[in-house]
Formats: structure tokens, C-alpha cells, sequence
């Protein structure tokens, strides 16, 4: 599927002057493992899920809950418009019900000030319409906040709607007789979501130990856990960031903004929840699990670190639905990838509760820790499997452990070479 270039650049990854050229005061480079998420059928077409991250477990969960996906046809999935908010603060007002009217009756002239990027204008994106806010009793006094709805097309669009928010407040400090605070974007962008859903009958969950259709009405009664309980909720999403973050780092989108926007969402009605909902449905005296994940999902596949990181680009590329043949069949676009990442979280939620709920999470994750301790205590090669097999069998998965482990192997190893070269 990829050129030998490509394969090439996807182990060299980012030279040291590229780097330089991104953030300040570079001393080297941070590289992370880039596995494949596999499995995954959505809205009737394969992806390969690129993902950048250094935790054990999470890409092998995520294409197993990809595979019981498979089941009940894959993911479907949706978005709303990429809209981001840009949010001018407004203080000093003296008349907050005047400004207001005020600020609505020039609404096109501000919409037109706020337009400074031609090729998002060109695109047919850019401000789109605007709402008025108000905070009476905040602890600096009454403040009035406009917020300009400005659609970014592919891009996450932050420097966009930070120069639409600069460019707009002048106007609004005169339509108001206030002065203008903060002008910058809210990472609660949640005119601009993604939503994936599932329907797997319970017989996909089937095992030698255990009925599907209990382990169905388990993951429902754990998902209600995690509506109800911030404690639980916090874990919860964070195995669904698991794979989402890892989606995003691989593809060079903003992982802090979209967590700011998604943990914000999740506290919406004032209490931090869940961000999944998985219900037992039953038809025709038939159970399934349905299961649906919404949240938002500023991401873009222009601008930021998705262009000038080579390894994102070709994370993108990969990402591309695999046509006839396993050739890649289109290019991706920002509302495309915020949907596929909708799925990623959905999957490796759905695979983290099947786990919970059966065999406990900790006989697959310490597996796959048994090798990172393996390689900790400096195996190699070979000896890395030999040494986590060990652990694993012993159920000892400590670095200790895996370091006498590896001290025996290796005397064993240095006595069968020694028999080899024997006559
Ligand atoms: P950008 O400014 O690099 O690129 C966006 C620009 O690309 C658009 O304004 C447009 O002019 C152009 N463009 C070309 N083709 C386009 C297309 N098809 N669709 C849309 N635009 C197209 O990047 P950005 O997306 O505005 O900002 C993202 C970056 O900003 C990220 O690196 C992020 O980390 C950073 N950032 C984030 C925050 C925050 O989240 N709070 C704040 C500041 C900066």
C-alpha cells in the first residue's frame, strides 16, 4: 500500500531540522510507536487506523472491539458542520441589554470584519453567524461575551478564529462602549461533533466462559456506572482517549484541544459523565448492544502539525478507505477523520467494558507490560518474548523479576551455543 518512500520516511519519521522548525529550543526528538488499528468497517468502508502511542493494549483492544463491531456491520457514524466558536470578552458595558441589540443590527458588519482568511471564504467557510452571552456576576463584575460561529472547513482552525476574533473587536468595543478582553477560540467546540453507533447482536460475545448475552447486560450496567459516578466517568473516558489521542498524535492534531473540548462537553448539564451510552435493545426475542459515542471533535487535515509533520501526512494517507483490492479509494477530509476517530473511541471503549466485565482488564494489558518489562530490564530480540512468557506464566510481572529472568536466559543460551559448536 505505501511507496518504499513512504515506508522509508515512516521509520526515519522527522529529521532534527524539521523539528527545529516547529517548537522552540529543540534538543532532539520524542519518537512513539506507530501500530495499525485493525478491523475497523465504517459506514460500509475499511480503514486501517494509524495510532502513535506507548501504552500496551490499546491498539490490539481497539481492533478487537473493532472486530465485535463487525458483527452488527460496523460503525455508523456522523458529524454536525465544522464550526468553532471564537469568543470575545466584553467588559466595562453600560448598558448590556443596549450593546446586545446593538451588536445583533450590525451583525453583517461584524461577520464581515471577522472575514480574514480568503481561502476559507473561498472555500465557502468563514463567519457564519454570531450569538451574544451573558456573565453578570463573575468575580470581575458583569462581562458580556460574543461568540462568532466561524466555519473552518478542513482545518481545526484555531489561528483562523483567533484572527476572526481580533479582527472583529474594535467593532464590537464601539457597538458595545466597552472594552475588549480576551479574543481567542473555545476549545468547547460543540457546534462541531462527531458521533459514531454500533448495534451488535449479544450472541458476537460468546465465549468459552462466558454468554454473550450476560457479558451485553454487564457492559450496560457498567456504562450506567460511568453516566452516573464522576469517578468512574474519568476512567472510563479515559480509555476512550486512548485511542482518540492516539488517532490524533498520529495524524498531527491538537490531542490537548480536543480532550479541553470533550471533557468540557462531558460536564455539560453540571456533572462530569460518561461520553458513551450503551443500552441492551431487543427484537424479535432477540438481545443486541447498542452503543453510541458523541462528542467534539475539532480536528483538520490542513494546517498545524498536520502538514509540516511527514509522518502525518502519511498517517493520513493511511487512513484513506480501502477499495478493491486494498487500494486506497479517496482522500480524507477534517469532517471524514473526525468521524473514523468517533469510531476509534466507540471501538476501544466498547473493548476495554467487554474486557472489564469478563476477564478482568489486567490478564491482556499485563501481557502485553510483560514485554515493555522485559525490555526494561534489557532484553532483546528473542529474549524479549522469552522473558515476558516467563512473567507472564509466573504472574510476576515486576522489572526485578524480568531482569533474573533475563540473567538466567542468557546463561542458558550462552550453554546451548556452547553444545552446538561441541564435535
Ligand atoms: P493553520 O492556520 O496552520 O491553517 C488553517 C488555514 O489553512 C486556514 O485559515 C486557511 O487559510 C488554510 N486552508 C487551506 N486549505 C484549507 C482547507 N481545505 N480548509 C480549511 N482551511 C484551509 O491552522 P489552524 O487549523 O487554523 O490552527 C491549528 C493549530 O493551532 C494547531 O497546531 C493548534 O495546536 C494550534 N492552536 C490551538 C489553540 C487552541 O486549541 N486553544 C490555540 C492556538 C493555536
Amino acid at each position: 500500500m505505501l511507496s518504499r518512500q513512504e515506508s522509508e520516511l515512516l521509520a526515519a519519521s522527522m529529521d532534527i531540522d524539521r523539528a527545529d522548525k516547529m517548537v522552540e529550543n529543540v534538543v532532539g526528538r520524542l519518537v512513539l510507536p506507530l501500530g495499525i488499528g485493525a478491523n475497523f468497517l465504517i459506514d460500509g468502508q475499511q480503514h486501517l487506523i494509524p495510532m502513535a502511542i506507548e501504552e500496551p493494549s490499546v491498539v490490539a483492544g481497539v481492533s478487537s472491539g473493532a472486530l465485535l463491531a463487525r458483527a452488527g456491520g460496523g460503525f455508523r457514524t456522523g458529524s454536525s458542520e465544522p464550526v468553532m466558536i471564537a469568543q470575545i470578552q466584553l467588559l466595562d458595558v453600560p448598558d448590556a441589554a443596549e450593546a446586545e441589540r446593538a451588536i445583533f443590527a450590525a451583525r453583517a458588519q461584524i461577520l464581515a470584519a471577522a472575514d480574514k482568511s480568503p481561502t476559507l471564504s473561498q472555500l465557502g467557510g468563514g463567519p457564519k453567524g454570531l450569538e451574544v452571552r451573558h456573565l453578570p456576576d463573575t468575580q470581575a463584575g458583569a462581562m458580556l461575551v460574543v461568540h462568532l460561529f466561524i466555519d473552518c472547513h478542513d482545518a481545526m482552525g484555531a489561528n483562523a478564529v483567533n484572527t476572526a476574533a481580533e479582527a472583529a473587536a474594535p467593532l464590537l468595543e464601539k457597538l458595545s462602549r466597552g472594552r475588549a478582553g480576551l479574543r481567542i477560540l473555545s476549545n468547547l467546540s460543540d457546534r462541531r461533533r462527531a458521533w459514531a453507533q454500533v448495534e451488535i447482536p449479544a450472541k458476537a460475545f460468546d465465549s468459552e466462559e462466558f454468554h454473550g448475552a450476560e457479558t451485553v447486560e454487564r457492559i450496560a450496567e457498567a456504562n450506567a456506572f460511568a453516566v452516573a459516578d464522576p469517578y468512574r466517568a474519568a476512567t472510563h473516558n479515559k480509555g476512550i482517549f486512548n485511542g482518540i489521542d492516539a488517532v490524533l498524535l498520529a495524524t498531527g492534531n491538537d490531542w490537548r484541544a480536543v480532550e479541553a473540548g470533550a471533557h468540557a462537553w462531558a460536564a455539560r448539564d453540571g456533572r462530569y459523565r460518561a461520553l458513551t451510552d450503551w443500552q441492551l435493545r431487543s427484537r424479535g426475542g432477540s438481545t443486541s448492544l447498542y452503543g453510541r459515542l458523541e462528542l467534539p471533535l475539532a480536528v483538520g487535515v490542513v494546517g498545524g502539525a498536520t502538514r509540516s509533520h511527514p509522518t502525518a501526512q502519511l498517517a493520513l494517507r493511511i487512513l484513506q478507505p480501502l477499495g478493491e483490492g486494498g487500494k486506497s479509494a479517496s482522500v480524507i477530509g477534517a469532517e471524514r477523520l473526525s468521524r473514523i476517530i468517533a469510531a476509534v473511541g466507540l471501538a476501544q471503549n466498547l473493548a476495554a467494558l467487554r474486557a472489564l466485565t469478563t476477564t478482568g482488564i489486567q490478564e491482556g494489558h499485563m501481557r502485553l507490560h510483560a514485554r515493555q518489562m522485559a525490555v526494561t530490564a534489557g532484553a532483546e530480540g528473542e529474549a524479549v518474548e522469552r522473558v515476558a512468557a516467563a512473567l507472564v506464566a509466573e504472574k510476576e510481572i515486576r522489572v526485578e523479576r524480568a531482569r533474573e529472568l533475563l540473567r538466567e536466559y542468557k546463561a542458558q543460551d550462552l550453554k546451548e551455543r556452547a553444545g552446538e559448536l561441541r564435535p
